[in-house]
């Protein structure tokens, strides 16, 4: 397998989310590749292939959820938390911007008996699968839905059938050798209100042609995907958005977080004297405060405290 993908040209994608409409709007199709923000990943996380696996999935799943956003102000953060050695997996989608970590991105597993990477035994086939909806000025939405296999694609397409009602057809995927990333993407597939018995029939029995969809992508570019697959369908493509891999941290937001610890953790830093060096997550970046800055922060955190009062 490895072998023909290495003779064979590779198509490069640029990373972007297309939305396509079917049949005049009866069904909705967003369809991804996120190549090179899995391999920025990769770099920031030192990844394992199977963690690079599982954050790329997350992440293109993500990114089709941030697409659907509307407000300018609005995120969504993606959660789960599955018992298996990846531990926590989180990622964030501002519209087109996405970051990502996992609590132990070095993982590595076995293959599975069918010579794939075992994604569902490393992110854990117990535990939640947590969506949050940010719409900016303090609003929240969250959904949450069990995990059922930790492949992370049908975890994706049984959040939205179960917390959402929206049932939907969803692929991830990411083919990865020695640490490169070679095709990463992912579709989703919505029938929308109105949409007839036989539209969903004819989606449901062309699903297998983009089942395995990071193989699919080293076949065309995702116009001519589009033409194939939905050849009949009226595929109409209404935008097109670039993604990437870029993380939103600041020093202001990290103060805010220093803030967040409250007085006693503050006052329990100053009195260490040696300041407060925090690392972002996400992109690995440090932020160092001092022993006067993290005094000013406890005299804004007092003021805060009574302003609320
Ligand atoms: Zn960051």
């Amino acid at each position: 397998m490895e072998q023909n993908y290495q003779n064979q040209e590779m198509i490069q994608h640029p990373d972007e989310i297309l939305q396509i409409d079917l049949c005049g709007g009866q069904a909705r199709v967003l369809l991804c590749s996120s190549t090179a923000m899995v391999q920025e990943c990769v770099r920031i996380h030192g990844a394992s292939s199977v963690a690079t696996a599982a954050l790329g999935r997350l992440m293109t799943g993500a990114a089709m959820m941030g697409i659907m956003l509307k407000g300018e102000e609005e995120s969504v953060t993606v959660t789960l938390k599955g018992d298996g050695p990846l531990g926590t997996l989180m990622a964030v989608a501002d519209h087109g911007d996405l970051r990502a970590y996992a609590d132990d991105p070095t993982v590595e597993l076995p293959l599975r008996a069918d010579g794939k990477l075992d994604v569902g035994g490393a992110v854990g086939r117990n535990g939640r699968m947590t969506v949050v909806r940010d719409l900016g000025y303090g609003k929240q939405y969250i959904g949450q839905s069990e995990i059922v296999s930790g492949e992370i694609a049908i975890d994706f397409a049984n959040y939205f059938t179960v917390s959402e009602q929206q049932p939907s057809l969803v692929a991830l995927g990411v083919r990865v050798h020695d640490g490169l990333v070679l095709q990463a993407g992912g579709i989703l597939i919505q029938p929308l209100p109105g949409c007839p018995e036989e539209l969903i029939d004819q989606l449901e029995l062309r699903s297998p042609m983009f089942a395995d969809i990071s193989r699919e992508l080293t076949f065309g570019t995702l116009d001519q995907l589009t033409e194939d697959w939905f050849r009949g369908l009226e595929p109409k493509i209404l935008e097109r958005t670039p993604i990437r891999y870029q993380c939103s941290c600041s020093r202001e937001r990290m103060e805010k977080a220093l803030i967040s610890l409250g007085r006693k953790d503050l006052q329990s830093l100053i009195d260490e004297n040696q300041g407060a060096e925090l690392s972002c997550h996400f992109c690995h970046r440090k932020h160092f405060f001092t022993t006067e800055q993290l005094r000013e922060m406890l005299a804004k955190a007092g003021s805060k405290g009574e302003a609320e009062q």
